[in-house]
């Protein structure tokens, strides 16, 4: 497993930093993000560290994309959220701004929710 010890989601990962956890396995770690754009708002990363979805291996994009439904079902549950939005953003431009992929999972109240 490669990890980056300049990487703060490899931190979060290993638990160097705290977050505050909705899924754990042996390769995948889901938790909220600091800035809840909703209510809900998760970040699902690879516990192998890797820039953005460029440069995902293939097998490590299994072992994420397998398990968001399952994530997503739990948040659904858990916020009573009628929609999500489920995005990656690679590179500045598209604004990522922390270079270990992610996937973002951004549950939707309504038009109102101040996202989108
Ligand atoms: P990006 O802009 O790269 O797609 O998303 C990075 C996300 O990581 C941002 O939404 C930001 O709020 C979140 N984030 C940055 N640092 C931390 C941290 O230390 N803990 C948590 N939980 N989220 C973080
Ligand atoms: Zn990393």
């Amino acid at each position: 497993m490669h990890t980056d010890p300049t990487c703060i989601f490899c931190k979060i990962a290993q638990q160097e930093i705290p977050s505050y956890r909705v899924y754990e396995d042996e390769a995948v770690v889901a938790f909220l993000d600091l800035s809840q754009v909703t209510k809900g708002h998760t970040l699902v990363i690879p516990k192998h560290h890797t820039k953005n979805i460029y440069e995902l291996p293939e097998d490590v994009a299994a072992d994420v994309f397998k398990r968001i439904p399952t994530i997503a079902n739990a948040i659904q549950r858990e916020t009573g959220a009628i929609g999500m939005n489920v995005l990656s953003n690679a590179e500045e431009i598209a604004g990522q701004t922390v270079y270990h992929f992610h996937i973002h999972l951004i549950p939707r109240f309504g038009h109102e929710d101040g996202f989108g």
